[in-house]
């Protein structure tokens, strides 16, 4: 077999090794195994400078265009194979959009932020600004500033956590009151939700709870105002046939001070044998007052032109009640089996 036929014969093999590679990686073997570096058809156009001159035009052309072909070859099929393997990889990557989602679990509201988010609502729906403030306080917006001086229960060790430098954690959402008026002039309407902490720990205490605060101060304000106002946030909450009642009570920043009852949600007081108001027919629900003429003094009003009241309420006790909850630890263990019984 010369030269040329031998040619001939590895342009055949490799066309038909070209034809036969099922991807792109023997493809590339098939091109190093007849165009490489050390194929043997690479080596005999190397080697063409020495066969006799005769020869070498010959040789030269049939190994060039063997060369060409193959390589034309190679590419084609390397173009087929990769749009088929494109096509292959993006049929195993589809994603099938209309497939469901993974889902999520929900969370719920927790039944204090329930009671929160209702009362708060019903407040702003009157006009009352939110007002926050700081759960770390010192001694004068705890006490001092709210008619409660040095020396008074209140802040008895029993009762409050006090930090370092004068420091408590607020024992009451009051301060905010105080923050608020100090802030700004008359007239005040707001409503202050808030965390606050004691020491007490039993079934219906724990030592942080949450305080519902409002305050109003303006011209000509009256218990009217407070009897009024409270009786219809009652209604809003616990339904409009709520009936209220207020007895005196006693506050330290409030003069006359009160207690208001609802009319238990459960009963109206026909049933003795109630689970939620035992039998009494009322439930007690808040204290509130009229500022003390002292606390609008310590922060620059004019007592004698204005008037102002304040109320406060426990949202989780209220949501004790609403929802039959006999133990407010069970509030803040976190349990979702509690939980997700809302
Ligand atoms: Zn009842």
């Amino acid at each position: 077999m010369d030269a040329t036929e031998r040619i001939e014969k590895l342009k055949t093999e490799a066309l038909s090794a070209v034809a036969g590679a099922g991807s792109t990686a023997e493809l590339e073997d098939v091109r190093v195994k007849y165009l490489g570096r050390s194929a043997e058809l690479t080596n005999t156009k190397k080697s063409i400078g020495r066969l006799p001159a005769e020869q070498r035009r010959e040789v030269g052309r049939a190994a060039n265009l063997a060369t060409r072909e193959i390589e034309e070859a190679l590419s084609e099929h390397a173009a087929r194979l990769t749009a088929a393997e494109r096509e292959a990889r993006l049929k195993a990557e589809a994603v099938d959009i209309t497939l469901p989602g993974t889902p999520y679990p929900k969370g719920h509201l927790h039944p204090t932020q329930r009671v929160i988010d209702e009362v708060v609502d019903f407040f702003v729906g009157l006009g009352y600004r939110v007002a926050e403030g700081p759960e770390v306080e010192t001694d004068y917006y705890n006490f001092t500033a709210l008619n409660i001086p040095p020396g008074h229960p209140a802040r008895m060790m029993q009762a409050t956590f006090f930090l370092d430098d004068g420091l408590v954690l607020r024992t009451h959402t009051s301060p905010v009151q105080v923050r608020t008026m100090l802030a700004q002039e008359p007239p005040v309407y707001v409503i202050v939700p808030g965390r606050v902490y004691r020491r007490d720990s039993d079934p219906t205490h724990t030592p942080m709870f949450n305080q519902i605060e409002g305050l109003a101060v303006d011209r000509g304000l009256s218990l009217a105002h407070l009897k009024g106002t409270l009786a219809a946030m009652a209604r809003s909450f616990f339904g409009e046939k709520t009936k209220t009642r207020f007895r005196p009570s006693y506050f330290q920043f409030t003069e006359p001070s009160v207690e208001m009852d609802v009319s238990c949600f459960v009963c109206g007081g026909s049933d003795p044998n109630c689970k939620v108001c035992k039998g009494a027919g009322w439930l007690e629900m808040l204290g509130a007052g009229m500022v003390d003429p002292a606390v609008l003094e310590e922060v620059g009003y004019d007592p004698e032109e204005y008037t102002g009241f304040a109320f406060g309420m426990g949202p989780d006790r209220m949501a004790m009640v609403r929802y039959g909850i006999p133990d407010l630890r069970l509030f803040f263990e976190g349990d979702l089996r509690f939980l997700r019984q809302f």
